[in-house]
């Protein structure tokens, strides 16, 4: 089901943690020293790479769709959709966000998604042609990568964007906040409140 996007979706916490027993705190005390050190997660903070806007330098396009609503409200919540706002999305180029190696191409969807090392990834999606689809080939950070397009969202061609993490490429994929290095930091963004970035 789709959310609407007229309003600003946040996380909302219901309850607090409760403490279930009196020892618990203890309990906490020892998976902290003994076990989490083990799990080793690498967190965004952590495995980001600094982001480039997607989209052509100086030319201004529109986030027509941000976080948590229409399309975006699963594990890509934190995704935003992007048209020319100077000229024709079509065929618009498409950059490769940060230094990283192509990991996958999807043609049914126009999508590339690029690994940046720390289990840390972009995608690019509708695109209508790719320069490389070779895995595993070496893109430098604003380098073309392809064309925008409107495959599987024919007649509505835009960009789709986000950045995740991931094991390793496998699923789960968990999509995270964007900030982009031309100074827009996007914590929460919602479509109500579109701006164009250049
Ligand atoms: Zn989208």
């Amino acid at each position: 089901m789709r959310r609407p996007c007229m309003t600003p979706v946040r996380p909302v916490r219901t309850s607090r943690p409760r403490a279930a027993h009196s020892f618990a705190p203890l309990w906490l005390v020892l998976l902290a020293l003994f076990v989490a050190p083990l799990l080793s997660f690498p967190t965004p903070a952590q495995a980001a790479p600094a982001l480039m806007l997607p989209t052509p330098a100086g030319q201004g396009w529109k986030i027509i769709q941000g976080y948590g609503c229409g399309t975006h409200n699963a594990w890509d919540r934190y995704s935003l959709d992007l048209v020319n706002a100077e000229g024709s999305t079509y065929g618009g180029t498409v950059r490769a966000s940060a230094d990283g190696t192509i990991w996958s191409w999807t043609p049914s969807s126009g999508t590339i998604v690029l690994s940046h090392g720390n289990d840390f990834f972009t995608m690019y999606t509708h695109m209508q042609s790719a320069v490389s689809t070779e895995r595993g080939k070496f893109v430098r950070q604003g380098a073309k990568i392809g064309e925008a397009g409107d495959r599987e969202t024919v007649g509505n061609p835009h960009l789709h964007f986000t950045a995740f993490t991931s094991k390793g490429g496998r699923q789960p994929w968990q999509s995270v906040p964007l900030k982009f290095i031309e100074g827009y930091d996007l914590p929460e963004w919602v479509a109500a409140i579109s701006i164009t970035v250049k």
